[in-house]
Parts: C-alpha cells; sequence; structure tokens
C-alpha cells in the first residue's frame, strides 16, 4: 500500500494517551490524556501539524484517555465525538458539547473513513477507531490505505478481529507480560482486573491475535499501552515478533523486523511521541 495516512502516537499507556492520526485532506486527536502543553510539545517532537485537527474522539472516560480534554477541546473547538456512555461517565466531561455515536458508527474526517468498533473494558460503551483512505474514482472504491488500533480491552472482540484485519498500520495493545503481572506487586483485585475479560490485552493475547491479523498489506505493527510496572518494551516485541517470524534489530530489542524486510514492529511509549509514516 501506498501511504495516505500517518500515525503519531503522541503518548501510549496508563499515565497518557494521545494520537494523531493524519489523512490526506486533514487529521483526527483520538484520546487526550496529556495536557495541552504535553500534547504540543510531543506534536512538534515528531513534526506533527495539529492545526490540521477536524475532530477529536474519544474510546472512553477513563482518565488516562480524557485527562486533558477539556481543554485541548477548548484550544481546537472541534467536535467532539464519543458514545454516550463515555460522554457521561466522567464527571469532568460533563460540560462538554459531545457529538454522540454508536460504537459501530461510520464517520469521514481528513479524507479518511473512519469506521468504529466496540471494545471490552470496564468503562461503559469503548471503542476503538479503523481509518482507511479509499480511491473515490475507482468503480469499487479499492482502499489505499489502513491503520487501525485496539488498546483498553481484555480481549479483541470479532469487531474488532474484523477492523484490524490486514491494516498497513497495525497498533495491538501489549499491556502486560501475564508472569510479571502474576507475581508483581499490584493487589489480587487489581492483577484479576487488568488480566479480566474487561482489561488489558497481554503480549500473549496479543501475539495470538497476530497470524489471523497480518497480511501481506501489514508494514507496522505498533505495541500499544504497554504497563510500566508489568510489562517492557523489549519483552513485548519478543513476544509479537514471534509470532511473525521477525527478528531484533538491535541488542536492546526495541525493534524487530521479518526476513524480507517488509514487516517491522515497535512500541509506542509514555514518555516519547512515535510517528509512523
Ligand atoms: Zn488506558
Ligand atoms: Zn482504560
Amino acid at each position: 500500500m501506498t501511504p495516505h495516512i500517518h500515525l503519531h502516537v503522541l503518548a501510549s499507556g496508563s499515565k497518557g494517551n494521545a494520537a494523531v492520526v493524519e489523512g490526506p485532506t486533514g487529521s483526527v486527536l483520538v484520546d487526550c490524556g496529556l495536557s495541552r502543553k504535553r500534547l504540543f510539545e510531543r506534536a512538534r517532537e515528531v513534526g506533527c501539524d495539529l492545526t490540521r485537527i477536524e475532530a477529536i474522539l474519544v474510546t472512553h472516560e477513563h482518565s488516562d484517555h480524557v485527562s486533558g480534554l477539556p481543554v485541548v477541546f477548548r484550544h481546537f473547538g472541534v467536535p467532539i465525538i464519543a458514545t454516550t456512555g463515555t460522554a457521561t461517565g466522567h464527571n469532568g466531561l460533563a460540560e462538554l458539547p459531545f457529538t454522540l455515536i454508536d460504537h459501530d458508527a461510520v464517520l469521514e474526517y481528513g479524507g479518511m473513513r473512519i469506521r468504529a468498533f466496540p471494545t471490552s473494558h470496564d468503562v461503559n460503551d469503548p471503542m476503538c477507531f479503523r481509518f482507511e483512505v479509499r480511491d473515490e474514482n475507482s468503480p469499487s472504491k479499492d482502499t489505499l490505505d489502513t491503520v487501525a488500533w485496539a488498546t483498553d480491552t481484555g480481549y479483541l472482540t470479532d469487531e474488532a478481529l474484523d477492523a484490524l484485519y490486514g491494516c498497513r498500520i497495525l497498533g495491538i495493545e501489549a499491556n502486560h507480560d501475564p508472569r510479571m503481572l502474576a507475581t508483581g506487586r499490584y493487589p489480587a483485585w487489581l492483577k484479576a482486573r487488568v488480566s479480566g475479560a474487561r482489561g488489558h490485552l497481554s503480549n500473549v493475547q496479543a501475539a495470538e491475535a497476530l497470524p489471523t491479523l497480518v497480511t501481506h498489506q501489514t508494514e507496522t505493527i505498533v505495541a500499544m499501552h504497554l504497563s510500566e510496572e508489568n510489562n517492557r518494551p523489549s519483552i513485548a516485541i519478543r513476544a509479537l515478533a514471534e509470532a511473525v517470524g521477525a527478528q531484533p534489530t538491535n541488542g536492546a530489542y526495541t525493534e524487530a523486523r521479518t526476513p524480507d524486510g517488509l514487516l517491522s514492529i515497535c512500541a509506542a511509549s509514555q514518555h516519547r511521541a512515535l510517528s509512523v509514516w
């Protein structure tokens, strides 16, 4: 596929999430668990132009996804889009003029077709999104580029598996290493929550899903929402790499690539922006 969409993960993890998806004619911001200052700093780091933002999409109401929304919304003044469950699920969001959608809605922003899909998480009505650019001039509206990711989900719903299939850029939650979580210092109730069906996807779950999601169209896999307590980038990347036959490109295992060089694996971070072109 020729890139028509670019993904800028400005932050990913339990301390704050924000991503910008840049389409042919504009961009959308997905979640904002960063302050306005931090959002702009991170965007500047990777040369991401925030003036192109046409809408803010919100996946769910946990603070690490919405803490910066009221201030950032006032800055951009663009539509802010969520399910009713998300919009009403957090006191801090009550004043915001949400455009309400269902978790299977289809939207158009930035020259992209954006399809929502439901995730499984301990909140009211969570979702993630698949972004597509189509060739509007071809009779069959051929797909030119696709980007999707799923985070904050205890398992991949059938809709998520469908939405993530064959994307050029495939983001997948690799929240925790099951052994680190089991032997770590979290209390039992929190371990159960994280690993439960409405918690977070583990490295193992993500790796198990890859063989069915990755096709010859897939160029980049981004491990997302890594726990700083119960995971390491090298451990997550190793797990995903083994699932698709990729090898590390450096001794620290911070990136991996298949022997034919066509598919690479990297990890988004809480502390740095990551751009995938
Ligand atoms: Zn989260
Ligand atoms: Zn969450």
